[in-house]
């Protein structure tokens, strides 16, 4: 162990190294010499106390994480094949239940690993590597995927160019190559996905508990509004659920083909729905201008957006979004507030909800709340990681 390097963390960052905190920011040590992604390092206290060995690996405001705090553990073979065995472990339920046969087999720091993930998608396995670094290690992660699980084919996503955005590229890796779309199930849901399209698949598995919650308790009758719908998988669901109908909206042309498929493959008839390829802001004005109103409205906006005119940023402009919402919720409605946001928790997120009702003088209620699905293992007290936050809020007045 003598040729590994040493950094020593700032004291400031030593707490909550120790309380669990898997990530080493970039602040967190002065180290001079220049590291290499994948480097093993070991992290000591002031006083050369040991902390934990980790990886270096640049990673937006990280330069790597701990991947063991015991001092003499090796990071090898048998290392990446106990996490992923541990990892199957837990979803093993997942794995017996046929009507979901999409779910996160592994979760990054939740699963003893930052900077990776790994999806099953119906016998397909998708890596997320999110560091040049933790990419280094990856033959040691796919000889554990072929000890312990029986795969159709393995496919990658590299997400760790300059700006931490997708690689392009065939992120076919090894097995027999799928003809995509495949459909996978979700409680019984159809969804139709690809793993060979660039950066998204179809489907955001952690919203699973939402889309249910929503088809099974929600959605009864209603007309329902989705924004930012992506391929439309809130509205799959509501559909299904019962709803009188849906509407769509998203920016991306891309979202109108994607939507009709989803609709498609649950055999619902697409054209009794409502797909718009628009700006939300756009539509909230529409909406106005047309007198629509809806029982059911779904928010669930990327953290930060930029078109032409404007840039969105959830810290910033959330209780604004809510506020337009608001505006066109019936009275007795459902507003479904979702940000997936890391930089804070659930209870900044509720101090918008609150914001934006007192700002437009309506009364509300919370009445139900969701984070992560299990499958998305994850140290829960820190929102970094624990990043899902989404709530049902019923319009009063
Ligand atoms: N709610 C979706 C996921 C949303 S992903 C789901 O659960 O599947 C974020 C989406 O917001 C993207 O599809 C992107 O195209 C869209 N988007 C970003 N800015 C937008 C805007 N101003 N108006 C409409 N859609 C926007």
């Amino acid at each position: 162990m003598t040729n590994i390097r040493t950094l020593r963390i700032d004291p400031k960052y030593v707490p909550e190294l120790k309380r669990g905190y898997s990530l080493i920011l970039k602040d967190a040590t002065q180290h001079k010499e220049p590291l290499e992604e994948g480097e093993i390092i070991r992290l000591v206290d002031q006083h050369n106390r040991y902390i934990g060995t980790g990886y270096y690996g640049l990673q937006n405001k990280g330069i790597g994480w701990i991947l063991t705090t015991k001092e003499h553990e090796q990071i090898d073979q048998s290392f990446f094949n106990k996490k992923i065995k541990i990892a199957l472990s837990h979803r093993e339920e997942f794995f017996h239940n046929g009507e979901t046969t999409a779910f996160r087999i592994f979760n990054g720091e939740g699963d003893g690993i930052g900077g990776l993930t790994i999806d099953y998608f119906d016998g397909y396995y998708m890596a997320s590597w999110y560091s040049e670094g933790i990419y280094s290690f990856k033959e040691y992660i796919y000889n554990a995927l072929n000890e312990f699980v029986d795969y159709k084919a393995i496919y990658e996503k590299k997400r760790f160019d300059t700006k931490g955005q997708y690689v392009d590229q065939d992120d076919f890796v090894m097995g027999t190559a799928g003809d995509f779309p495949i459909i996978v199930k979700e409680n019984g849901m159809n969804f139709a996905i690809n793993l060979n399209d660039g950066a998204m698949t179809g489907i955001f598995l952690d919203q699973r508990d939402v889309r249910r919650a929503i088809r099974d308790r929600y959605a009864k009758g209603t007309n329902m509004l989705n924004t930012f719908s992506y391929t439309g998988a809130f509205s799959v669901a509501a559909a299904l659920g019962g709803a009188r109908k849906t509407t769509s909206v998203d920016l991306a042309k891309r979202s109108l083909a994607k939507t009709i498929e989803q609709f498609s493959v649950n055999g619902i008839d697409f054209e009794a729905q409502d797909i718009k390829v628009m700006d939300v802001f756009h539509y909230f004005k529409y909406a106005i201008r047309h007198e629509l109103k809806f029982d059911l409205v779904v928010l669930d906006p990327p953290s930060f957006a930029r078109t032409k005119k404007m840039t969105f940023s959830t810290a910033k402009d959330y209780p604004k979004l809510l506020a337009d919402a608001i505006a066109i919720t019936e009275k007795n409605g459902i507003i479904v507030a979702s940000t997936n946001n890391a930089s804070f928790g659930m209870k900044k997120f509720k101090s918008f909800i609150e914001q934006a009702f007192k700002e437009t003088n309506t009364k509300y209620k919370m009445i139900d709340q969701y984070g992560l699905p299990k499958d998305f293992r994850a140290n829960r007290d820190f929102p970094e990681f624990n990043y899902l936050k989404v709530v049902f809020i019923k319009k009063l007045s």
